[in-house]
């Protein structure tokens, strides 16, 4: 009977110290993974992967190189230079950004993406790094005002703000959703839609390279403002903090606007005026 109890008690003080140590392995494991966030990943992996769209200026592929370049493609190589790892992109289609970042398949999305409410419930955002605004492109003389589209056809870009503002905006008007600004320009060419709309740049940039262009105009009529920011997965304030002092730095040394001037200065083929400064609103 003693010998029974005694056993017992000794294996009950085996499980005890199992269970002790079984938790502080765990303990130990479950706070290791509440500390290692995603900016920490991002040093231990020594790369950032990058979700960029391409919508030239911001980002195109150098088919003979075999790399991206533009607007975002250079913030990108800039923030991974100062994080001191090296820096992979992935070409996102403009609807697939926010579910790409969120199924971790980026680490941050740097791609024409628009900071606003309603995604910011989604994920978060660096501080605005562009600013432009929603535009149309129409057949030259076709319209005299934008209200001239209200029940027109007019092309966008699937998953873009710019499909949403044109549904809110324009009830009246049949709205054409493409997977990019390439394939929008096609069917204005071919007269299946009346006008296509997406961030001035973006019209700017494919206005630029149509061997028609003086056929068609892009009326100067904003529709809305797109303040661009760096899209990173919800509660990484580390890897948020990082972003914000980097891109704040690259305005102070003057880096962002060199880039911009690469992109858009009076030499590019889309000049723009730079009427924004990155700091922290
Ligand atoms: N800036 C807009 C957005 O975030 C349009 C981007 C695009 O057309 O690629 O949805």
């Amino acid at each position: 009977m003693l010998l029974a109890f005694s056993a017992h008690l000794y294996l009950w003080r085996i499980t005890v110290k199992l269970k002790f140590l079984l938790s502080a392995i765990l303990g130990i494991s479950l706070l290791g993974t509440a500390l290692a966030d995603d900016l920490d990943e991002i040093k231990k992996r020594g790369t950032l992967v990058v979700g960029v769209t391409s919508d030239p200026p911001f980002a195109q592929l150098d088919t003979k190189k075999q790399t991206y370049t533009g607007y975002d493609v250079d913030f990108a190589v800039a923030i991974a230079k100062q994080m001191g790892v090296k820096v992979l992109i992935k070409d996102i289609s403009t609807a697939d950004r926010i579910p790409k970042l969120q199924a971790k398949d980026v680490d941050v999305v740097i791609a024409t993406l628009t900071k606003n409410a309603e995604r910011e419930k989604l994920i978060d955002f660096s501080y605005g790094y562009f600013v432009t605004g929603q535009k149309f492109i129409v057949h030259k003389g076709k319209i005299k005002a934008i209200e001239d589209l209200t029940n027109a056809t007019i092309g966008t870009i699937s998953g873009s703000t710019s499909e949403k503002q044109l549904r809110r905006e324009m009830p009246h008007a049949k709205v054409v959703l493409f997977p990019g600004p390439d394939q929008g320009f096609v069917a204005l060419g071919k007269g299946e839609i009346d006008a296509f709309s997406t961030d001035e740049p973006i019209l700017a940039g494919l206005y630029n390279k149509m061997p028609n262009k003086n056929d068609f105009e892009i009326p100067n009529a904003s529709v809305s403002l797109e303040v661009y920011g760096i899209g990173m997965r919800k509660g990484e304030k580390r890897l948020v903090d990082e972003v914000n002092k980097i891109i704040v730095g690259m305005e102070q040394t003057g880096e962002a606007s060199k880039i911009f001037e690469r992109w858009f200065g009076p030499n590019s083929t889309i000049p723009l005026t730079r009427l924004f400064k990155i700091n922290a609103k």
